[in-house]
């Protein structure tokens, strides 16, 4: 390889596209590349124990940062990451609209960052269209990160250019993605609102620049890898004609306790209680729910959840977004659920150490609202998952969990509703998850999810597919810099 790199990353401000940018970014210090990460400063206070930690082992990254204007636009000081907006999705809404203009007003300090770092390649989230046009006016090449699956990138694309949704006659009428391997079925009812909305907002402003932008960028980085969903890389490669890299799965570059237990967030509970609670437990026998960082049901979805579980008489650990708080009794909660369910349910309210508890031999299955990074975790875990998508692109990460990896059961959300999702009875949420863990499909499926996660592991190593394509893009902008 040529003189040394220098990457500069660009993470939106989310855990979601965060956490896999700040792994993206060990990967490439590890390859001997100089490598920057650009954030604000509380985004920052989220890693960095991280990129401390990797510094202890050699492994440099820089952080450079930039002041978030959040009282420019009328946000509270120190919100500058979206799980921080307020959980009801009215309010919600409203403030989201104001933190995109924030993050608008970073284009010209961005730019200026850019001129001083002057890096060989910008790796920019989909969120900040501009970054395009500010590595093309230093002549360097600027790769988008949309932090989800092909096979999502693909179902996005043709869905922009069939517009097959246009031709039902109502939301719950089916239809097939066109000219999508595969023959995938979706509704109306399970699209984003951007897609199905005539009138502009500020945000469908936002999706068609970072389309625009996409286009003029020099390539894609997927945090995926070839032997998942290969027909949708090579669909992807060669059909659109996107040029993309795999590097994933990125969560795997985590091995230690503490770098697994402390992702994104300080957990809410002490990772070694934690793995304590789980070696008390049988192989496979436990199931983990979960719905990210930004989903957020309502007290009677919650309920309706703990009903369900009661009733499935499995173990489990159930991470609840929703805090405890003194002013407010915890209506959500069955009267004596905990006391019924101690000893075989652990409730997690707030940050769960999300990789520590899948990687345990205990933990059987996944209830996931198919976010992209829960579903690899997922799959690198070997977990079979019942799929409970909420909004953005989840529902499609649901069709290839469900109808073309065949390692997991549709809990029957169907309806797309930004932050709280669809709501699901407890009948459903029973039937889906006793599906998963007991009989013989579930061992099937959970052979074909240990089979997946081997091929993971195998993906990031030397010679492997993912290990291929960073080396590939690496020497790639090294040739280009020179
Ligand atoms: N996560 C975690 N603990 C939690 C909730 C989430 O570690 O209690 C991590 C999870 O492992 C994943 C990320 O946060 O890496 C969530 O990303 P995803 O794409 O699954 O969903 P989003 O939060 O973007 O909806």
């Amino acid at each position: 390889m040529g003189r040394e790199i220098h990457m500069l990353l660009f993470p939106f401000f989310a855990h979601g596209h965060a956490i896999p940018t700040v792994d993206m970014a060990k990967l490439f210090a590890s390859r001997g590349v100089k490598t920057t990460i650009v954030t604000t400063p509380v985004n920052a206070s989220f890693f960095s124990n991280t990129i401390q930690r990797s510094k202890d082992s050699g492994i440099h990254i820089d952080v450079q940062l930039l002041k978030f204007p959040a009282a420019e636009v009328g946000l509270p000081e120190g919100f500058e990451s979206v799980d921080m907006l307020p959980t009801s999705p009215d309010e919600n809404f409203g403030m989201m609209m104001k933190f995109l203009q924030a993050v608008q007003l970073l284009q010209e300090p961005f730019e200026e960052l850019l001129q001083e770092c002057k890096p060989d390649c910008l790796v920019a989230d989909l969120f900040f269209p501009w970054a395009t046009d500010a590595a093309n006016k230093l002549g360097i090449p600027r790769l988008v990160f949309h932090g989800t699956s092909y096979f999502s990138l693909c179902v996005t694309e043709c869905m922009r250019l069939y517009e097959p949704h246009k031709n039902v006659q109502s939301d719950s009428e089916p239809f097939l993605v066109p000219n999508l391997p595969g023959d995938i079925e979706l509704t109306r009812s399970q699209l984003p609102d951007s897609m199905k909305q005539d009138a502009e907002t500020h945000f469908t402003k936002i999706v068609k620049a970072a389309k625009e932008a996409e286009l003029k960028s020099h390539g894609v980085v997927v945090n995926s890898f070839y032997e998942l969903e290969a027909n949708y890389a090579d669909y992807y490669r060669n059909v659109l004609g996107k040029k993309a890299w795999h590097v994933g799965p990125v969560s795997l570059c985590n091995r230690a306790t503490i770098d697994k237990a402390e992702r994104g967030k300080k957990s809410a509970i002490d990772e070694h209680e934690c793995l304590k609670w789980l070696d008390s437990k049988q192989p496979n026998s436990v199931l983990y729910i979960c719905f990210g960082s930004m989903a957020c049901f309502t007290s009677a979805q919650l309920k309706e959840i703990a009903m369900g579980l009661e009733a499935s008489e499995l173990q489990f650990i159930w991470v609840v977004r929703k805090q405890k708080n003194d002013n407010e009794d915890e209506e959500w909660l069955p009267e004596g659920f905990e006391k019924r369910t101690e000893g075989k349910g652990l409730i997690i309210r707030g940050w769960a150490p999300q990789v520590l508890i899948l990687d345990h031999e205990a933990v059987g299955g996944f209830v996931t609202h198919c976010g992209w990074n829960s579903t690899l975790e997922g799959v690198c875990a070997g977990v079979p998952m019942v799929t409970w998508p909420t909004f953005a692109e989840q529902f499609y990460n649901e069709k290839l969990v469900t109808r073309v990896l065949k390692i997991g059961v549709e809990v029957g959300a169907r309806k797309w509703v930004r932050l709280v999702g669809d709501f699901v009875k407890r009948e459903a949420i029973e039937k889906a998850v006793t599906e998963l863990m007991k009989g013989d499909e579930a061992d099937e499926m959970r052979n074909r999810a240990k089979a997946l996660a081997e091929a993971a592991k195998k993906a990031i190593e030397k010679g492997g597919s993912s290990h291929s394509d960073l080396h590939a893009l690496i020497e790639e902008i090294s040739l280009r810099s020179h």
